[in-house]
């Protein structure tokens, strides 16, 4: 499962856009919603920022 490293987040939003389980909600950082992700890796290849690790 892909983890926000919260201190490189910009909070730009490119992940949640291209997350195809809206899994990923934007607040002060990215927060991802494991019961909705299903790893698909699409929003760790999309962060301009290095912010998700899988
Ligand atoms: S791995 Fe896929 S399903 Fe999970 S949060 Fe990232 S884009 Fe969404
Ligand atoms: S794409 Fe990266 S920098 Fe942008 S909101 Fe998501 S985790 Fe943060």
């Amino acid at each position: 499962m892909p983890k926000i490293i919260a201190e490189n987040c910009v909070a730009c939003g490119a992940c949640a856009d291209v997350c195809p389980q809206n899994a990923i909600t934007i607040d002060d950082v990215a927060v991802i919603d494991d019961s909705k992700c299903v790893d698909c890796g699409a929003c760790v290849d999309e962060c301009p920022s290095d912010a998700i690790e899988n």
